[in-house]
């Protein structure tokens, strides 16, 4: 069966009876050449396994499977269940979870795998993201320390273009700063709208992420480089004197003197900064406040 066929799809969603959803961002595959791509920027090897969030009807699990020792997907959708039964049905190396992949412990998945011993490589994550909540998958996936190599994702291209903005861009952001600390970040594909069904309103991209084992930068205190990164670019027209003020408690004053210790000049803004000066400044408020 060519899952990613058009008429495979119909053919699916007539015998079912499935409707596609809209709120759960159900936008499927329809072309060979995305699904190749997807896998081999995940570079994944005989010995990994794959995590795969939400494989609609199982056309980058298929593809996944053929290459992984195992492959676990998390899919919401409880009608898609039975369809996966029927897609994937040859695969011996594939576990689908009916779950949100928002209260899913991936590390807890990672452990029962590898206490079953059904892998010995790494762990790859690899996804056609639902729109709708891509940046709090991939911040979830962060924040929550996943023990994975790479996470290899399809999302909407402005947020794609977000995540691996440089500083002094108009889309350099909070999700930049915060995904590259984490990552780094490597383009694998531009995709245009019209290979999915339903055709979304804008283009994709795929991104892969690979985490650092190292953090890039040194930091007294993670909470406060995050806490000043998300008060830099919460008012990102202010001046760094301005939108700084009352991070870790500090006054405008012990602002001014935090700026003025890292060298940075207190009349930039927030985009203008890079990691490395973000993290300056934090280790000073950091320093300020005792931590
Ligand atoms: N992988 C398939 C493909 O590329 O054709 C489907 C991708 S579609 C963009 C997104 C998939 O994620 C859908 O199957 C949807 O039901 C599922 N999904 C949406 N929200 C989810 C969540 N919170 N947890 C797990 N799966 C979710």
């Amino acid at each position: 069966m060519k899952l990613h066929e058009p008429s495979t799809i119909r053919d699916i969603k007539d015998r079912y009876d499935f409707r596609l959803s809209k709120s759960l961002g159900q936008n499927f595959i329809t072309d060979r050449n995305v699904i190749t791509r997807i896998v081999d920027g995940a570079d994944i090897s005989p010995e990994d396994l794959v995590i795969e969030i939400g494989p609609g009807i199982g056309v980058l699990t298929a593809a996944a499977a053929e290459r992984a020792a195992r492959v676990v997907a998390v899919e919401i959708d409880r009608k898609l269940i039975p369809i996966l039964e029927e897609t994937l049905i040859g695969y011996r190396n594939i576990r689908v979870i009916n779950q949100d992949i928002m209260k899913t412990d991936i590390n807890e998945i990672i452990e029962e795998e590898r206490h079953a011993e059904t892998f010995r490589g790494d762990v790859k994550i690899i996804g056609n993201l639902p729109y709708y909540i891509t940046t709090p998958i991939i911040m979830g996936i962060l924040e929550k320390g996943v023990k994975a190599e790479s996470i290899t994702i399809m999302m909407q291209k402005e947020v794609a273009d977000r995540i691996k903005a440089s500083p002094g861009g108009k889309v350099y952001g909070a999700l930049s700063v915060a995904v590259q600390y984490y990552c780094t970040v490597e383009d694998i594909a531009s995709v245009p709208r019209d290979v999915f069904i339903p055709q979304p309103k804008v283009d994709s991209a795929v991104l892969r992420l690979r985490l650092r084992q190292e953090s890039p930068v040194e930091l007294t205190d993670k909470a406060v480089f995050f806490s000043c990164i998300k008060h830099g670019f919460g008012q990102r027209r202010k001046t760094l004197h301005n939108s700084l003020t009352g991070v870790g408690g500090l006054s405008k004053e012990q602002v001014g003197r935090v700026l003025e210790e890292a060298g940075i000049d207190p009349g930039r803004r927030a985009e203008t900064l890079d990691m490395e000066e973000f993290a300056a400044i934090a280790n000073g408020v950091a320093a300020c406040c005792g931590r």
